[in-house]
């Protein structure tokens, strides 16, 4: 699944009320696109004036959007990462990241609820190997004057869809080129480039494409 923000939501409710008493307060979930990790809890330390301490503020909880995982690797995530909020928003101390306070939470909510949270914010060898990783594509679906249809993806940088769509302009006898944003990996075996090949599609009923982006 790739999770939403009220999924994320929901479960920090109800996770928040079995393992932590409710006790944590409520912190605004964001969605991270980034590849190099699962969730990160962010804030700042800020001091509290002389001879003071810290206090930890501006709490956000980021969970990735990009990777679609099992639901389960899904909410150990989210629980990894609220045992990182427990620990900052009350202040304690570990010895490390994942020190001996942040294992022993760890293993507690395993324990209790028969969970697999680890210490890692990565994916393992055998978790990348399953994980779908969505790759976001700008196609242009080009429609001949001959009534044929091909794509083509092009690098999602705005001077190259231009500059792609101006050459295939002038190079072939061209309708109307749309252009889609799309997830979908059926577009994975095109190769993306500004390259002026387009692909014909015999079958129209194939191309897992909706709504258009107008490129002027
Ligand atoms: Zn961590």
């Amino acid at each position: 699944m790739i999770p939403a923000i009220p999924y994320i939501q929901s479960r920090f409710d109800e996770f928040n009320a079995r393992y932590f008493n409710g006790s944590l307060p409520p912190v605004p979930i964001k969605l991270s696109h980034a590849k190099g990790f699962l969730g990160k809890l962010t804030f700042t330390r800020r001091k509290q004036g002389l001879f003071r301490g810290y206090r930890n503020e501006d709490f956000a909880l980021r969970i990735n959007a990009r990777i679609d995982l099992p639901e389960e690797l899904v909410q150990d995530t989210i629980l990894h990462e609220m045992i990182h909020y427990y620990i900052a928003v009350n202040n304690l101390k570990d010895s490390s990241t994942h020190g001996a306070l942040f294992r022993r939470e760890m293993a507690r909510i395993n324990a209790e609820g028969g969970r697999h949270i680890t210490v890692s914010h990565r994916l393992t060898e055998t978790e990348r190997a399953q994980a779908v990783v969505h790759k976001t594509r700008m196609v242009a679906v080009v429609h001949f004057k001959d009534g044929k249809t091909g794509v083509k993806v092009v690098p999602n940088r705005r001077e190259h869809v231009l500059y792609w769509q101006r050459m295939a302009l002038r190079r072939f006898a061209i309708d109307k080129i749309e252009w889609h944003l799309t997830d979908d990996d059926y577009f994975a075996k095109f190769p993306s480039s500004v390259a002026m090949k387009i692909y014909l599609i015999e079958d129209l009923s194939v191309l897992p494409v909706s709504g258009t982006i107008n490129m002027g």
